[in-house]
């Protein structure tokens, strides 16, 4: 078993390990629209939405992504809220939010060729500036990202965790002494396309494991128990309680502006809590926040119970109201007036987009 003060690789293993990898690829490769292009800005864009996105759903997105938004310049000079728009049911919307300003900061300039240049730019890191680096100019970068974490940990039995930063040092290490220099671009499709589909997270197909032979996770029965993690992330439940406003044609919305979850999509009049609120409690929240017309407060009534969403490290339990607000009276404060017929215009969280697939 490999430990923390691993010792890397033996340089004789590579080049089994890298040709296996690779062979494996060429029989077993899932055809991307990305993978078919060398272009970085298009790299660029699939890898972003990939980072927190599965393939079969962001391939979808990445195509109506690059349509809209085929180079640098047009996504530089689009509105936030059209991008947002293309963005919406993703999730994990900062990404959307650094792809544009990064982009407006290229404008004209040209995509940067070097790692350095693409590290730069915002909602890069390391992961991803190496594909990029890789993918488009065959630059000798390793990637590591989860699937990576996965192959190397258990070929090699390696049990430093990867949440540490020794740990991600050894494997970041241990990635670079693996990586074929000769076909960087290749070899790193090869080892990430491996573990998401062969060594995976939960069913790894090991009896048909072209590395099995000297797969020290294999072979001591330590398979399922790496890779390690030391810390276990916290969930934390988010009571919200949406309140669907029709004025006459008009229902209420508003773009969330804070640094929280969902910036710069638009919401319907929202009441949060740290616990379910009963129908009172709820009506006497909307008293205490909201002038509330009396008329307005007597129509409130459920629609939707009990929806719960469920984002990375936060549960959203969710409850949907209506309620009619005489058109003569202005919007609760911070939110605006739109034409109900409207509403698709704008970019919702997929929580309030399914509502109103259901519901209107
Ligand atoms: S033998 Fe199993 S654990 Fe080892 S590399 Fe292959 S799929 Fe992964």
């Amino acid at each position: 078993m490999i430990g923390f003060a691993v010792e890397l690789p033996i340089f004789a293993a590579m080049e089994p390990f890298a040709s296996i990898l690779e062979s494996w690829y060429a029989e077993h490769r899932r055809e991307l629209p990305w993978r078919e292009t060398r272009d970085p800005y298009r790299i660029w864009i699939s890898e972003i939405i990939l980072q927190q996105t599965r393939v079969a759903q962001g391939e979808a997105y990445y195509r109506r992504f690059i349509e809209r938004f085929p180079d640098v310049e047009a996504l530089a000079a689009a509105p936030d809220d059209e991008v947002m728009k293309y963005w919406q049911g993703l999730g994990y919307y900062s990404r959307a939010r650094h792809l544009h300003a990064a982009a407006r900061s290229l404008a004209g300039r040209g995509f940067p060729t070097d790692y350095e240049g693409v590290r730069a730019l915002q909602g890069v890191g390391d992961y991803t500036a190496a594909a990029i680096c890789s993918f488009a100019y065959d630059l000798p970068c390793a990637v590591v990202d989860g699937n990576v974490y996965r192959v190397l940990a258990r070929y090699f039995g390696i049990d430093a965790p990867i949440d540490s930063s020794r740990g991600k040092n050894i494997f970041a290490a241990m990635a670079a002494e693996m990586l074929d220099r000769r076909h960087p671009a290749l070899y790193n499709q090869a080892i990430m396309e491996f573990g998401a589909l062969q060594c995976t997270h939960s069913a790894p197909a090991c009896l048909l494991c072209p590395l099995s032979d000297g797969c020290q996770a294999l072979a001591t029965g330590r398979v399922g128990e790496l890779p390690v993690k030391q810390h276990r992330t916290k969930t934390v439940s988010r009571y919200f309680h949406y309140l669907y406003i029709v004025s006459g044609s008009d229902a209420f919305i508003r773009r969330r502006e804070a640094d929280d979850i969902w910036r710069h999509l638009y919401e319907l009049p929202l009441v949060e809590a740290d616990h379910p609120l009963s129908e009172e409690e709820l009506r006497h929240r909307i008293v205490e926040e909201w002038a509330c017309p009396d008329e307005a407060l007597a129509s409130l009534r459920p629609l939707l119970r009990g929806v719960k969403h469920v984002l990375s490290h936060r549960i959203l339990p969710t409850d949907f109201y209506r309620m009619e607000w005489p058109c003569r009276q202005e919007p609760p404060a911070g939110y605006q007036r739109v034409p109900q017929e409207s509403l698709s215009d704008y970019a919702f969280p997929r929580l309030i987009d399914a509502f109103f697939e259901k519901n209107r």
